[in-house]
């Protein structure tokens, strides 16, 4: 069976890593396995999705790597929800309800007073033909409920293991509003059948849903629409290092600002496509090889803890890995290239990419020196040795300590100081051949070189 899975955002908002991650674990199951990835714009709440945001994610996904085979957006796509919600009706499945939303509260409340479950009553099943004409005439629109068999809906979770949902002890889902509108249940189940999607992956915050998706899935075959129910899994949350729910930091963690912040996507996805798995927290080589190393039967039960420390590291890891041929155009568009041997001395002192225009500056100056004692540094500059190679360190810090007397510290931070400007940075050892002997000279002489 070929895999086919769909990564279905919302356009009203900013990616963030929660969804991304769900879009990320689709991409590598299906990709790991040859499949194919759907991008399915859930768009049919008008009046909150934006372009804008549709652009976004499209962007976003791209900077990732996850990019999809097809793409859908369900405001296209209304006929075929027209047709499945007439199907439901004419199969006896989808019944309209004039409730408003104070009166079903207050049924809530009531039930809740008596220790009942607050499950909608069903009352509208009750209604005359005569009842609701009365009803609309008065100028009330209905709602559309999707009738629930009430029965104990079970299915295999590729996360989850053996899951059931008990659908008698929901209330029958709104399936269309009285303004019209679509919620997601249906279009995307009538979806999922047309676009021929063999997995549902997703949020484990979506486990009571697919109990009444199931049975609407099953609804709509019976009625002629489709062929195969698909198979789900269910993933555990992102927690914040703290544990907590990260729902509400969400906002904050949008992939649009981690890019900002400038940090790799191969940190990103190795780190999310990772987190609550029993894999090392390793940068991955690339995504292809994620994908290749996927399987759910690495997910743990237990929410997935997303550390920004640990993503950082990854960050690092992945720079300090990055051969000089990938790094390349990027260094070049900082006008920062020097040749690999610079990049090779310098990438494993960055904690971002854009880190190397300081350490360049290093290299080639200009450095303003700081000369704290300049007898030192006249005293250094005699016994510089001709030829600066890489194993001048060594001897001319030996040469300096015989000259000077300063060992330890007292000869290391001083020269740092007045070749670097700072006082702290890459190993001096690998740093100084780089400089080359002109601006070491002129370092040593207090000039901004
Ligand atoms: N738009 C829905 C969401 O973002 C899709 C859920 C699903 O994957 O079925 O929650």
């Amino acid at each position: 069976m070929s895999v086919k899975v769909r990564f279905a955002p919302s356009p009203t908002g900013k990616l963030h890593v929660g969804n991304v991650r769900t879009a990320l674990v689709n991409w590598l199951f299906a990709k790991g396995q040859g499949g194919q990835f759907v991008l399915r714009i859930d768009d049919t709440d008008l009046a909150r999705s934006t372009l804008e945001y549709e652009r976004g994610i499209e962007e976003d996904l791209t900077w990732l790597g996850l990019v999809w085979d097809e793409r859908h957006n369900q405001s296209k796509r209304f006929d075929r929800y027209h047709e499945a919600a007439d199907r439901l009706k004419a199969a006896g499945r989808l019944y309209p309800a004039y409730e408003t939303a104070e009166e079903l509260d207050r049924r809530r409340k009531v039930q809740l007073s008596r220790g009942l479950p607050p499950i909608y009553d069903r009352a509208a099943l009750d209604l005359t033909a005569a009842d609701k004409a009365a009803l609309e005439a008065e100028g009330r629109k209905p709602h559309w409920r999707f009738k629930l068999d009430g029965r104990r809906v079970a299915w295999e979770d590729l996360s989850r293991g053996h899951a059931e949902v008990d659908t008698a002890s929901m209330s029958d889902p709104v399936l269309i509003r009285e303004d019209g509108l679509y919620l997601y249940t249906l279009p995307s189940v009538v979806d999922d059948l047309d676009m021929g999607i063999t997995h549902v992956i997703r949020g484990e915050d979506h486990t009571t849903n697919t109990g009444a998706q199931i049975e609407i899935f099953e609804a709509l075959i019976a009625a002629g629409m489709g062929s195969e129910v698909p198979r789900f899994a269910h993933m555990p949350l992102l927690v914040g290092a703290d544990g907590a729910a990260l729902s509400k930091r969400l906002g904050s963690l949008s992939v649009a600002e981690m890019r900002e912040q400038g940090y790799e996507p191969l940190a990103i996805t190795s780190h999310l496509g990772r987190i609550g798995t029993s894999d090392a927290l390793e940068v991955g080589e690339s995504l292809e090889a994620l994908g290749r190393g996927f399987s759910f039967d690495k997910m743990g039960r237990s929410p997935a803890r997303y550390d920004t420390e640990d993503l950082d590291r990854l960050n690092a890891q992945a720079l300090h890995a990055m051969p000089y041929d990938r790094a390349q155009p990027r260094l070049a568009a900082l006008d920062c290239d020097l040749g690999e041997t610079v990049w090779n001395t310098l990438r494993p002192n960055l904690a971002r990419f854009d880190d190397i225009q300081a350490l360049t500056r290093l290299v080639r100056g200009p450095v303003s020196p700081v000369v704290e004692d300049p007898a030192f540094a006249a005293a250094a500059l005699e016994v510089l040795p001709e030829t600066i190679d890489d194993g001048v360190w060594a001897i001319w810090t030996e040469a300096v300590k015989a000259r000077t007397g300063a060992k330890g510290k007292a000869l290391f931070m001083p020269l740092r100081h007045i070749l670097t400007g700072q006082e702290r940075g890459p190993d001096m050892a690998s740093l100084v051949p780089l400089i080359g002997r002109d601006r070491i000279v002129q370092r040593l002489r207090g000039e901004t070189a």
